[in-house]
């Protein structure tokens, strides 16, 4: 039977992240993934600089196109605000290329990639046993990094308690006049669906286009995203690949490690809830889980809460604070309209300085919690 230190379930992000982490402490370590590297992934693609910064190897190769400027539009205005930056605020990626770029990282540092095994079965004896259908693993720790539909955290006896939305992406080939038009920018559209937004994100020869509501309810995305084609003023389409998955946005209310068990990513459901945004924080979260492993591998209990407050300091209190600011967003249009008419820059620029990290809302929260509480001239603030 093959025995590592952790085995890490998924080869997104999240598990290459973790994954690295590990072998570069030294710890044995596999990456057990149920399709073959590289495998498509449904995903806009758009890496924002936060993401991108935490990696520390070079990109370039699984970068398709990066975007110092974003153009956010409303239905309700003619013109989108545009928030500039001079450094790539997104980049564009396809994920059959950027995992598998993380994962050659993780392999390089002594990480063994076992692929084409699904996890079907979880033992929990002294030790870890995992059964794929051909073979079991022995292990220590494992991580969950097998995204939002993966078994590892049901198996592993969590509930399901994140808030699931649906999202269609489409990659979508145009002719030559209408992709140089609409690959001038990357677009984030919002209210082309109800209680959401649409995106055109342009990769090296097509479209990455998709829509993506945040509220639970029956709806027809390819209706929406046929009329979202007919907004963006293409003509015609030379191919294009619909894609529909799930993207958690409201992270599991069970704590998030357990039994020497890790959940990272999209298993432990930490996405954006108001951008839908899960790559920065599929590998945040990787690097917290693989960090702790190593750092406290003989004292599981010590690993496992340093994950969960890790976690407590900048992903959760942000996640708490956007799904609140989420609810309000897209279920209120009148009054979030009517803010967007007097401040909508401002928006812009706060959701960039999101997208690129300048602004660390759980920092931000607590200073205005303490100033608030009128102890900001004492705190030198
Ligand atoms: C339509 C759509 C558009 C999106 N656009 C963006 C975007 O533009 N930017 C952004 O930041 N985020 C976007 N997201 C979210 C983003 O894709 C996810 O948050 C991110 O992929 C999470 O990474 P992960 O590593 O946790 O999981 P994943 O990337 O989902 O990786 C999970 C891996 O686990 C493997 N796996 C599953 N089950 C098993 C099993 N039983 N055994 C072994 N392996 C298994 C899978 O094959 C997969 O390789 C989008 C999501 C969707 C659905």
């Amino acid at each position: 039977m093959l025995t590592f230190d952790a085995v890490v379930i998924g080869s997104g992000p999240s598990g290459g992240m973790a994954a690295y982490e590990m072998a570069k402490a030294g710890l044995k370590v596999a990456i057990l993934e149920k399709e073959t590297l590289p495998r498509y992934k449904t995903c806009g693609g758009g890496l924002v600089f936060r993401g991108r910064a935490m990696l520390p190897f070079d990109l370039h190769e699984a970068i398709e196109k990066e975007y110092s400027l974003i153009h956010i539009y409303f239905k309700h205005l003619e013109n989108p605000f545009v928030s500039k930056r001079d450094f790539p605020i997104i980049s564009m990626v396809m994920r059959d290329k950027l995992d598998q770029l993380i994962c050659g990282e993780a392999i390089k540092s002594g990480a063994t990639l076992l692929e084409n095994q699904a996890l079907q079965k979880i033992d929990f004896q002294d030790e870890i046993l995992l059964h794929t259908g051909s073979q079991t693993l022995r292990t220590r720790y494992v991580v969950a990094a097998d995204g939002a539909l993966g078994p590892t955290a049901k198996l592993a006896g969590w509930k399901e308690t994140r808030k699931l939305i649906p999202a269609l992406e489409y990659e979508t080939e145009v002719h030559a006049q209408d992709f140089e038009r609409l690959s001038k920018e990357a677009r984030f559209d919002i209210d082309a669906i109800p209680h959401g937004y649409a995106w055109c994100f342009p990769k090296a020869k097509h479209l990455s286009i998709g829509v993506a509501t945040f509220k639970k309810e029956r709806i027809n995305l390819r209706d929406h995203y046929q009329q979202y084609i007919k907004k963006l003023g293409i003509q015609q389409i030379v191919s294009e690949q619909a894609h529909g998955f799930q993207i958690p946005v409201g992270f599991r209310t069970e704590k998030l490690a357990n039994r020497n068990t890790f959940l990272t990513g999209d298993a432990a459901g930490l996405a954006d809830p108001l951008t839908a945004e899960g790559i920065t924080n599929g590998i945040h979260s990787g690097i917290l889980a693989g960090k702790a492993i190593s750092q406290h591998f003989d004292n599981p209990q010590k690993a496992e809460s340093t994950y969960l407050s890790s976690l407590e300091e900048r992903i959760l209190p942000e996640l708490r604070f956007n799904g609140m600011l989420s609810g309000f967003f897209y279920s209120y249009g009148k009054i979030r309209n009517y803010l967007v008419n007097k401040e909508g820059q401002k928006f812009c620029e706060v959701l960039t300085d999101l997208f690129t990290g300048k602004i660390n809302l759980n920092e931000e929260l607590k200073l205005k919690a303490i100033r608030k509480m009128g102890l900001g001239k004492l705190m030198k603030f």
